[in-house]
């Protein structure tokens, strides 16, 4: 239900927010970006949270829980996907706002809940796999 409200009426973005897009113009995952060929309708580009439920409003302002992510991969990868691989996403594409002890902490976990290490595991599977766009490379 909160998850509704938050989807309808999803709070106002910080100010910075608008800097933080400008500096990251592609889909972290894909390579899409605005105005690039795409056989979906309509592609955009979100920001997703890191974080979900009742912390998820607070990631709203916080920009080591923000992914720059297409609608596409938004809600076929992002929506569902393990948060240590997120982290690793996080690291790959914005090491200026990685925190990964923030995040465990805004989960109400002890700050190493998720590792360092379990990062960097996940950070390799992602090169292995391909997944490191540099943009527009799709
Ligand atoms: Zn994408």
């Amino acid at each position: 239900m909160k998850r509704t409200r938050l989807r309808r009426n999803p709070p106002q973005r910080p100010a910075y927010h608008a800097e933080w897009k400008a500096e990251h113009p592609f889909c972290w995952r894909c390579g899409w970006r605005e105005g690039q060929w795409s056989e979906v309708w309509p592609r955009r580009l979100e920001t997703h949270e890191m974080v979900r439920g009742p912390f998820r409003h607070k990631a709203f302002f916080l920009p080591y829980c923000w992914i720059r992510t297409c609608n596409v991969c938004h809600a076929e990868h992002f929506d569902s996907m393990p948060v240590v691989r997120q982290l690793a996403y996080k690291r790959l594409h914005d090491r200026k706002h990685y925190d990964r002890r923030a995040v465990n902490r805004l989960r109400r976990r002890t700050p190493s809940a998720i590792t360092e290490y379990q990062v960097l595991a996940e950070v390799e599977k992602l090169k292995l796999a391909g997944y490191v766009p540099e943009g527009g490379n799709e």
